[in-house]
């Protein structure tokens, strides 16, 4: 069984991110990246300031603009409004989940296209769906970079995915309909989820449950990619009964150290292709 190891994957991207980076640096270009957190949620909190270090450890000046949960929305719209008009700013990250009261679709597609690193807009989403150039969301991102990086083809094979959220299950379903696998979408309304599961070439549970995928749901030698990040009694666990499965699957990513550890360097590149197409 291999580990699918979410860190090397990321150094090799790392390397590159700094490569391209260095090469601005030489025609005096100091690109920034704009987080904005709206509200005190912590992972998000979390999330936002490492993402702010490793920005800033290959070179890339990120800032974290933070406003209070009472914000309105008319605030926080002039907020990325100044974004979008800042020559320097070259990517606008906004914190998820925003406070209740606001409609995060609205804001949301406030942000510019161009600038939309993180692939949310209705107008990069319609990219990614009719196959034109545009910010793919950047978890999906780090599993075609994990299945790349280890040479696994999609070509043909059934690829199950739990769960159907607008940022990691969906567009990751259709990153490998694009690479032609054949897809089966689960959710919490699948009837038989482990018998689909286990039609699974490549099984990928991006569903926040702890423990969902057990050994019986997984075909011998299968790839297991496991995008989930929970917390249980002050550890951070996947969906995937790590141990168990091991013993069955061909390969799996581990939490920590898999998926989460890629999707980070994945902002930075879509940062980077975003300074490239505008500089
Ligand atoms: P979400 O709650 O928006 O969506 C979860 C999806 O999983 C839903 O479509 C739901 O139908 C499905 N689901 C939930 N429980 C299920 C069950 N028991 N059986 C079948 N389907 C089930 O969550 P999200 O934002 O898509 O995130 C999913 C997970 O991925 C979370 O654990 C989140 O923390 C993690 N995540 C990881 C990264 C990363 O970089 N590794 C990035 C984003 C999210």
């Amino acid at each position: 069984m291999v580990i699918l190891d979410g860190k090397a994957v990321a150094a090799f991207h790392r390397e590159k991110v700094e490569r391209r980076l260095y090469d601005f640096q030489e025609r005096h270009i100091q690109p920034g990246l704009a987080i904005i957190l709206a509200g005190s949620d912590k992972p998000s909190d979390l999330y936002a300031r490492s993402l702010q270090k490793v920005a800033q450890g290959v070179g890339l000046s990120a800032e974290i603009y933070r406003l209070a949960e009472t914000v309105c929305e008319h605030d926080l719209i002039s907020m990325i409004t100044h974004f979008n008009e800042d020559k320097n700013i070259f990517g606008i990250l906004m914190m998820m989940p925003l406070p209740r009261h606001i409609d995060a679709a609205k804001v949301i597609n406030c942000i510019s296209p161009e600038k939309d690193v993180d692939g949310l807009t209705d107008s990069n989403i319609a990219r990614l769906f009719s196959g034109r150039p545009g910010f793919v969301p950047c978890t999906p991102r780090a599993v075609m970079a994990i299945l790349d990086y280890y040479h696994i083809s999609l070509t043909g094979k059934e690829v199950v995915i739990i769960g159907r959220s607008n940022v990691v299950g969906k567009p990751l379903a259709q990153l490998c309909l694009n690479r032609n696998a054949t897809v089966t979408h689960c959710h919490t309304r699948t009837r038989d989820l482990v018998a689909a599961a286990r039609r699974a070439d490549i099984l990928i549970s991006a569903a926040g449950s702890p423990g969902l995928v057990t050994a019986d749901m997984v075909k011998p030698g299968a790839i297991v990619i496991d995008v989930g990040i929970n917390r249980v009694e002050g550890k951070t666990v996947g969906d995937v009964e790590f141990e168990a499965v091991s013993q069955i699957a061909g390969a799996v990513t581990p939490v920590p150290g898999g998926v989460g550890a890629v999707t980070t360097m994945m902002v930075l590149e879509n940062a980077v292709c975003g300074i490239e197409n505008r500089a």
